[in-house]
């Protein structure tokens, strides 16, 4: 019998793209914790190296194709799933995407194409995972999507993404309310800046990363293993009358209120 607070439990993972990956942190530290995983992976560029991971660290696992743009891929996935597990326990939501000539200037440029697109895939995908995740949760779930506190405040050069993100955290409530009487939860994560294929794609990346090293509380950034123990907690029964919450997990930057300045 697997031991640990997800024992018992399965779920799916949606996000992994390498080992850097905060879905890939979250993997293993659920996996750690007894639970069982599936997993997607965006097209066939990334397959290989998905699979890869996958087999060589947590072999038997069902890895599946899915775009979260396709709505009959989410179906087919799910399909999968309920064929191979019946029922299952937790989703993880990993997965964003805007254009990166959007994340260096102002957000004010941005085209209706791209606000479009980048809300489809960060923040739509969410409430379509739910959708077809909830019925394979009858005995209640727990869902967990990964934000950031630029849909709080304004961090330059976030700019779409922020709002993407906003739509996020506002769909993760609405969600909550939703499928609560199911006794499925759902939270986000608001996790500090970590290097990433997707962090690389922003242009304020360094500045945000050298802001929480001098201004958190914790002097210190975050790291993929950070956010998959709060994960964890977040999907496990630990945190069972939990939801519609962000928990930020940034070494306490987001309760500073005065940059820059020590206090005289
Ligand atoms: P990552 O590049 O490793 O993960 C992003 C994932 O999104 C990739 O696996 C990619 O394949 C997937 N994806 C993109 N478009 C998709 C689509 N159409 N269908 C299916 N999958 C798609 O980067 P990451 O930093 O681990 O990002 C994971 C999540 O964490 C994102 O929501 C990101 O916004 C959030 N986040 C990241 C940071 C950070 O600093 N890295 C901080 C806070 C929140």
């Amino acid at each position: 019998m697997p031991e640990g607070l997800l024992a018992g439990k399965r779920g799916v993972v949606f996000g992994v793209a390498n080992e850097k990956s905060i879905a890939w942190g979250c993997a293993q530290e659920c996996a750690a914790q007894g639970a069982q995983l599936a997993f997607n992976y965006l097209g066939e560029s990334l397959e290989k190296r998905v699979r890869k991971l996958v087999d060589e660290f947590l072999p038997g696992s069902p890895v599946l194709n899915c775009n979260v743009q396709s709505d009959e891929e989410i179906a087919s996935f799910f399909e999968a799933i309920k064929k191979e597990w019946g029922t299952i326990d937790f989703v993880i939501h990993s997965v964003a995407f805007a254009d990166r000539e959007d994340l260096k200037d102002q957000y004010i440029t941005t085209p209706r194409a791209n606000f479009t697109l980048a809300l489809d895939i960060s923040a739509y995908s969410l409430v379509a995972l739910a959708r077809e995740a909830a019925p394979l949760m009858p005995n209640g779930g727990s869902v967990v999507a990964m934000t950031y506190y630029g849909a709080e405040k304004v961090v330059p050069r976030y700019n779409v993404m922020g709002v993407a993100k906003a739509a996020l955290e506002a769909s993760a409530r609405y969600l909550a309310n939703d499928l609560g009487p199911k006794g499925i939860r759902v939270n986000c994560i608001s996790a500090g800046p970590i290097r990433t294929l997707s962090a690389s794609a922003i242009a304020g990346m360094r500045g945000m990363l050298t802001a929480a090293e001098k201004v958190a509380p914790m002097r210190r950034n975050v790291t993929q293993t950070d956010v998959g123990q709060t994960t964890v907690f977040l999907l496990s029964d630990y945190s069972s009358a939990i939801t519609g919450e962000v928990v930020h997990v940034d070494s306490g930057y987001h309760v500073m209120g005065l940059f820059g300045f020590e206090a005289e």
